[in-house]
């Protein structure tokens, strides 16, 4: 759990620092914890801001309730949440990129053409599958039938 994902602005403390310590775990509080029995929020306030920042089941409910239920691009009912800087293989369950900022409420249609969108950008970084030393063997036998 101590191992999240920061976004390049986010300033959560990780859970293990958090409790070592004694800091609240939220990065936009970071007060002392006083009460013995919080281990990682110095409030309930702090808690429920924490859960609908990276668990995603909370995150999700709470970025809908954010966009009234309308997709942030067209204003059709929203039906889905994207990650604007992607997950990239990561787990959703709980992370940093499920900070408010980082989710949008869309339309099914939207988040197909958001995501559509996203997938073209990330391959243009790419690394090429192959090596050439990999590749021209290919290359060759595909020549050779
Ligand atoms: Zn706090
Ligand atoms: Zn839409
Ligand atoms: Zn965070």
């Amino acid at each position: 759990m101590s191992n999240i994902n920061i976004l390049a602005n986010a300033k959560c403390i990780n859970v293990a620092d958090s409790i070592s310590l004694h800091i609240c775990s939220w990065m936009l509080c970071q007060k002392p914890i006083i009460k013995k029995r919080a281990r990682f929020y110095c409030s309930d306030k702090c808690r429920d801001n924490f859960y609908d920042n990276h668990l995603w089941d909370f995150a999700r409910i709470k970025a809908m309730k954010r966009a009234n239920n309308k997709c942030m691009k067209c204003g059709a009912k929203a039906e889905e949440v994207n990650h604007i800087e992607r997950l990239n293989g990561g787990k959703r369950t709980f992370t940093c990129l499920n900070h408010q900022d980082n989710l949008e409420a869309l339309c099914r249609a939207c988040h197909r053409i958001i995501t559509n969108q996203q997938l073209k950008k990330k391959k243009l970084y790419e690394k090429p599958s192959f090596t050439i030393e990999e590749f021209m063997p290919l290359f060759a036998k595909k020549n050779d039938l």
